[in-house]
C-alpha cells in the first residue's frame, strides 16, 4: 500500500482542483468508525455529510446491493423494475406524498421539483407566473438551476447569468416573504431546516405562514429536505413536525446510504403536473441504485431509526449544551434531532475542524462559524460522550493557539 502522501499526490495530479480537502485518505468504515489508509480510526461525526444514516459496512444493505449488483443493474427508464416500485410505495408510505420521481443527486432532485413548479404554472395560465422565492443563505445544490435558487452570492457570482426570476427572502422572516409575493410568484423554495447555512431551523410561524401564503396565490410550496429528511430531524421528514405538508419535496443524501439516489415527490395538485416527456433520466431509478433506497427505507423502519434518533439527538442537545456552557466563544447552539450545529463567535469552524481530525473526530463545519452535528443515525450515547471529549480539548488548543498568534 503507498503512504498518504503519495496517494494525496496522485490525486492532486489526476483530480481536478475543486476541493480543498482534508489530508486524509479514508480505506474503509465500520457502524460509525472511519479507518484510514495509515490504518488510524476515526470517530464519525459528519456521515459523508449527512448521507450514511445507517452508517458503514451495514450487513443487510450491502448483501442487498450485492444481490441486485449480480441480478440486473440497469434497464433504463423505458421499461418497468421492481426495486423501483418497491422503492417508491415505501418512500410515499412514510411522506405521506402521491408520486415519486427518482433521480441521481440532491441537486437534480432540486432540478425537477423546480421543473414541476414551472410546469405547474405553465398549465395554468402558460406561464404567467414565473417568479419564484427563494431564501437567502440557502443551500440547493450545484446545477444551474438549484444553484439559481441557492443565496450564496460566493457560489452564484462566477456563473451568473443563472435563471432569471428568482427572489430571494430572509429565512425566518414572514413579512419578508409576504413583501415578495405576488401575481407572478408560481413557487416558495426553502429547506426545512437550513444545512449549508448554519443549521437554522425553521420557526413554526414561518414555515406556517409561508405555506397560507402559497394557497393564498396557487403558489407552490417546495421543501429541500435533502439534508434534514430521511430520518435525521427525528422525524422521516423534518416538516413532519410542523403540522405542514409540502407540495414538492425534494430528498437524496441519506435515501441510498451512500448509493447515489435522490427524488422529488409531489402531491395533490402538483402531483398531476408533469406529463410524459417533460423530464427524464437514464440512470436515475435504476434497479441497483433503488434496491439500496428500498432496503435503507426497510430498514429505517425495522430499526425504529426516528425514535433512535428523538432519544439521542435529545442527549447530544444536552451534551453540547453543558459544553457550550464550560467553553466560551460559543454564542448559539441550533437544530433537531441529529443536525445540530453550534456556533463560534469567530470563523474558527474550519480550524476546529482540522483540530478535530488530529484527534481521529471527523466533525465538518458549515459556513466559517459553525460546526456541524450530523452523524450516521445510528451512533449511541458513548459516541456522544466520546465526541464531546475531543471537541472539548479541540476548542481548548484552537484557544491556546490564537492566543498565541
Ligand atoms: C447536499 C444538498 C443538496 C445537493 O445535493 P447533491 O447530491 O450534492 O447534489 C441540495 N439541498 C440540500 C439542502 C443539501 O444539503
Amino acid at each position: 500500500m503507498m503512504n498518504k502522501q503519495q496517494y494525496i499526490d496522485r490525486a492532486e495530479h489526476a483530480l481536478y482542483k475543486i476541493y480543498n480537502r482534508f489530508p486524509v485518505v479514508f480505506d474503509r468504515g465500520e457502524g460509525v468508525r472511519l479507518y484510514d489508509t495509515d490504518g488510524s480510526e476515526y470517530l464519525d461525526f459528519g456521515a459523508g455529510i449527512a448521507v450514511m444514516g445507517l452508517g458503514y459496512g451495514c450487513r443487510e444493505l450491502n448483501e442487498a446491493v450485492k444481490d441486485q449488483v449480480d441480478k440486473l443493474c440497469h434497464t433504463s427508464n423505458l421499461f418497468y423494475n421492481e426495486p423501483a416500485i418497491s422503492a417508491a410505495e415505501k418512500l410515499l408510505a412514510v411522506s405521506g406524498m402521491d408520486k415519486v420521481f427518482f433521480t441521481n443527486s440532491g441537486t437534480e432532485a432540486v432540478e425537477g421539483a423546480l421543473k414541476v413548479a414551472k410546469r405547474y404554472t405553465f398549465n395554468k395560465e402558460m406561464g404567467q407566473d414565473y417568479e419564484i422565492i427563494a431564501m437567502k443563505h440557502s443551500f440547493h445544490g450545484r446545477s444551474l438551476g438549484a444553484l439559481s435558487v441557492t443565496g450564496n452570492d460566493h457560489y452564484q457570482e462566477p456563473f451568473a447569468p443563472l435563471i432569471p426570476n428568482i427572489r430571494f427572502a430572509r429565512f425566518n422572516d414572514l413579512d419578508s416573504v409576504k413583501a415578495l409575493f405576488n401575481e407572478k410568484t408560481c413557487a416558495v423554495i426553502m429547506e426545512t431546516i437550513q444545512g449549508e447555512g448554519g443549521i437554522y431551523p425553521a420557526t413554526e410561524e414561518f414555515i406556517q405562514g409561508v405555506r397560507t401564503l402559497c394557497d393564498e396565490h396557487d403558489a407552490l410550496l417546495i421543501l429541500d429536505e435533502i439534508q434534514c429528511g430521511m430520518g435525521r430531524s427525528g422525524e422521516m421528514f423534518a416538516w413532519q413536525a410542523y403540522g405542514v405538508k409540502p407540495d414538492v419535496m425534494t430528498v437524496a443524501k441519506a435515501l441510498g446510504n451512500g448509493v447515489p439516489i435522490g427524488a422529488f415527490l409531489a402531491c395533490g395538485r402538483a402531483s398531476a403536473a408533469m406529463e410524459p416527456g417533460d423530464h427524464g433520466t437514464t440512470y436515475g431509478g435504476n434497479p441497483l441504485v433503488c434496491a439500496a433506497a428500498d432496503k435503507v427505507l426497510e430498514l429505517f423502519e425495522e430499526k425504529r431509526i426516528t425514535e433512535h434518533v428523538k432519544e439521542i439527538g435529545a442527549y447530544l442537545w444536552q451534551e453540547l449544551e453543558k459544553l457550550s456552557a464550560r467553553c466560551d466563544g460559543i454564542t448559539a447552539h441550533r437544530g433537531r434531532g441529529l443536525i445540530q450545529g453550534l456556533e463560534f463567535s469567530t470563523p474558527v469552524g474550519p480550524v476546529v475542524s482540522n483540530a478535530l481530525l488530529e484527534q481521529k473526530l471527523v466533525l465538518i463545519s458549515a459556513g466559517s462559524q459553525v460546526i456541524r452535528f450530523v452523524p450516521p443515525l445510528v451512533i449511541e450515547k458513548a459516541d456522544v460522550d466520546e465526541m464531546i471529549g475531543k471537541l472539548e480539548r479541540a476548542i481548548q488548543e484552537v484557544k491556546r493557539s490564537v492566543a498565541e498568534a
